[in-house]
């Protein structure tokens, strides 16, 4: 089974060949960093008309990359949602005009789906059930995944996405544009211990069920949330108070300080969930997945448990459209279609259709 996979829900366009759900044979990403870099974050009217030019050409590559042509092709899965609206609309018209004009099924992909998808890529052996924690630019989701494209949703995070907390930091230090690579590069050469941040825990009440929030005092949620704001303002306390002071600041030991709070955060978190349920394996996926040294807190976390832990290349953790190839062909096995009404929903949720 051939599925091309389209991706547009942000600042990359991109397609893929997928064979089978789980080998990749082109996987094409057409980033705009160049061009949002210039006003600091992603400009959405500009993210769509630069999706428009690209596309086609994208897609021509994916294809001739894979050595197939649209005649070739069993399906197309495309990114519905969540995402910039205009920016999903490009990809979303582009693969039913293939649909129809080819006569072929048409799949469209939760774009969070996609990022846990991305996990079966390079592990052959991967099957639901297993845990996933979502780290992107704009979700930070503890789930179980208990069959393919089925979640159970443990925790999420209350304010900021990890990805988000990153992205602001790094502008706050003058790392600019897309912050997280840049942090986790500069960060390299810091010291984790030289800020104090706090650790941004919901605190034990609130996740006993005492707190403030309603929806954890009924019990229904907070047990496994995250929190990433108060951590985001620490950090720019710190940077206003040395700017005041005439303390001069390492960009290096902030990015290193703010990254350790962040990855204490998430794999404490985890590894409570992980225990709590018995799990025995964990995936990690989304933008944040890439963050080296997440990366080894995680490892090293899950080897200490004798659980198995999965994790993307970081080409695959970022977007990109392999991962929405392999949801596609999991939700196309399962006789799962779209219909020609198909429609870009910027605010889907996780585990809507
Ligand atoms: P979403 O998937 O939630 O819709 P998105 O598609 O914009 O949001 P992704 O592409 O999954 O997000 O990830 C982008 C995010 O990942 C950005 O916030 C970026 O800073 C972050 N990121 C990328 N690489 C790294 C890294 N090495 N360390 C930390 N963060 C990173
Ligand atoms: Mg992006
Ligand atoms: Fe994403």
């Amino acid at each position: 089974t051939l599925i091309l996979g389209i991706e547009s829900s942000c600042d990359e366009t991109a397609a893929s060949v997928v064979k089978n759900g789980r080998t990749v044979l082109s996987n094409i990403i057409s980033s705009q960093i160049d061009l949002h870099t210039l006003y600091g974050g992603v400009v959405p009217e500009l993210a769509s008309r630069k999706h428009i030019e690209k596309i086609n050409q994208v897609i021509r590559l994916a294809l001739e990359e894979a050595g197939v042509t649209l005649d070739d092709l069993d399906a197309i899965g495309v990114t519905y949602g969540p995402g910039l609206v205009g920016a999903l609309l490009v990809g979303v018209s582009e693969a039913k005009a293939i649909a129809w004009a080819k006569d072929i099924p048409l799949v469209g992909v939760h774009h969070i789906e996609g990022h846990v998808s991305a996990n079966y890529i390079e592990h052959p052996d991967l099957e639901p059930p297993f845990m996933c924690e979502i780290i992107s630019g704009g979700h930070t989701h503890l789930v179980l995944v208990k069959d393919y494209g089925e979640f159970e949703i443990l925790g999420r995070s209350r304010d900021d996405a990890a990805g988000e907390a990153f992205d602001k930091v790094a502008r706050a230090i003058g790392l600019g544009y897309p912050g997280g690579p840049k942090i986790d590069k500069a960060a390299r050469e810091g010291n984790p211990h030289a800020v104090e941040l706090p650790r941004p825990h919901i605190t034990n009440e609130i996740r006993e069920g005492s707190g403030v929030s309603k929806r954890a005092r009924d019990g229904s949620e907070g047990k496994y949330d995250f929190s990433f704001s108060g951590l985001k303002s620490a950090t720019l306390n710190y940077l206003n108070k040395c700017a005041m002071t005439g303390q001069t600041v390492s960009q290096a030991d902030v990015a290193a300080s703010f990254q350790q709070a962040v990855v204490d955060e998430l794999v404490e978190n985890a590894m409570r969930a992980a225990e709590d349920y018995q799990t025995e394996t964990f995936a990690i996926a989304g933008g944040v997945a890439a963050n080296s040294a997440l990366r080894r807190a995680m490892k090293e976390a899950c080897g200490k448990r004798g659980i198995r832990f999965c994790y993307p290349s970081p080409i695959f953790c970022t977007d990109n459209a392999a991962m929405i190839g392999v949801a596609a062909y999991y939700d196309y096995i399962k006789g799962i279609r779209s219909g020609w009404d198909l429609n870009a929903v910027p605010n889907l949720k996780l585990g809507e259709r």
